[in-house]
């Protein structure tokens, strides 16, 4: 099977790895430190605070910001379900904004429209990798005086009018999960450009400790206070030293997955029925994922997902909108309905398979067995 998305480590990756392990520091370290100042300088930001994955990164980010209970955080419907559970751990209410049917991204006259007195900040999601109208969001906030939050877990290596992603937000946070743009098995990463919010998260990252335990060997002392509630969100040295030379390989990654993309919209132009996503201009992509919308009427997606399957192509769906899960409708009480947009667009979507060491004749067998299911006679999924 194909899959959707995989890693790519090489033996340098490994050796790297190998040689952490030989050394005196396993958990957050100097390599660690490396990682977090090679990121900082990627992504043109002044701090970047590895941690444990990207959930822990978005709850970080939204720690950071000191939410009363009862404030409100905008998310799109449609992203990964971590995005508005970090809304919940914070005790803060997500209210959800309807996205662009043609893009996935956050729509932001819908934003605007879900503007309350509570509302304390957005989050946008970078779909698929393709940055937000951060141009767009940035007004709003400033006119609202909203913190504004990038979920960039997709979007590491892109770019918005010539900036990289990572500097376009006050909070920007990443996940290095294998399928994601770079991978340290699990991991994360804030970004910011505020020594406020960095002290902040690097404190909730650590148990709410002031000085990790790196810190209190350095200055030959015992002592450390616990000024605030935190968490252990660290990210080990070993997953680092991964993550060191993963970095390091990102423009190439990111240049592979659009070749890639570059590929399937020659190959898919003619075939009716299918519409990838459009792109905006001004921006370069970083094409985490290759998301089609099924547009003939006498297809159905399901049916689709499961024949692409008997095929040996590892297709998938991003993503239902957040509130459909049983836990928001029926613990939170949320009702169906609330972003049209969102919900009728996620019956059409199917993810093709994209990673970096895709090769062409992968490419091929997956658009081939695309002209097998599309426009067949409809039949129930299986
Ligand atoms: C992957 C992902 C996350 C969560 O990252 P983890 O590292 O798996 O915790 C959050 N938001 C989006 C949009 C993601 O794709």
């Amino acid at each position: 099977m194909i899959p959707y998305g995989r890693q790519s480590v090489d033996e340098t990756d490994i050796q790297n790895v190998i040689e952490t392990l030989r050394s005196d520091w396993l958990t957050t370290g100097p390599a660690v430190a490396k990682f977090e100042n090679a990121f900082a300088k990627k992504v043109n930001t002044s701090h970047a605070i590895a941690v444990s994955n990207g959930t822990a990164a978005l709850h970080c980010a939204l720690n950071a910001i000191n939410l009363q209970p009862g404030d409100e955080v905008i998310v799109p419907a449609i992203t990964f379900v971590a995005t508005s559970n970090a809304v919940l751990f914070e005790n803060a209410k997500p209210v959800f904004a309807d996205v662009d049917p043609q893009t996935l991204l956050m729509n932001p006259d819908d934003v605007r429209s879900k503007i309350t007195e509570r509302t304390r900040a957005i989050i946008a999601v970078d779909f698929a990798g393709q940055p937000c109208d951060y141009a767009a969001l940035r007004e709003i906030a400033n006119e609202q005086g909203l913190v504004l939050i990038s979920d960039a877990c997709h979007s590491l290596g892109a770019s918005q009018a010539g900036s990289p992603v990572g500097c376009l937000a006050d909070l920007n946070c990443f996940s290095f999960h294998p399928v994601k743009p770079i991978t340290t098995g699990e991991g994360g990463m804030v970004t910011t450009n505020s020594t406020v919010y960095a002290n902040q998260i690097t404190r909730f990252r650590g148990h709410g400790i002031e000085a990790d335990f790196r810190k209190r060997t350095e200055q030959a002392t015992h002592r450390y206070d616990m000024a605030s509630l935190g968490f252990n969100y660290r990210l080990s040295d070993i997953q680092a030293a991964l993550g060191i030379r993963q970095l390091a390989k990102l423009d190439k990654f990111i240049r592979k997955r659009n070749h890639i993309a570059e590929q399937y919209d020659y190959l898919l132009k003619d075939l009716d029925g299918i519409r990838p996503l459009d792109r905006v201009s001004n921006s370069q992509h970083a094409f985490h994922l290759y998301v089609v919308e099924i547009t003939s009427l006498s297809t159905n997606r399901d049916t689709v997902f499961s024949q692409m399957r008997e095929n040996g192509v590892g297709v998938n769906v991003h993503y239902r909108p957040v509130y459909l899960n049983s836990y928001y409708q029926q613990v939170l009480g949320y009702p169906q309905g609330l972003c049209p947009a969102s919900e009728s667009v996620y019956e059409r979507v199917l993810t093709l398979p994209i990673f970096a060491e895709m090769s062409d004749s992968q490419i091929l067998q997956v658009v081939d067995a695309l002209h097998t299911c599309i426009n067949r006679p409809n039949q129930q999924a299986a």
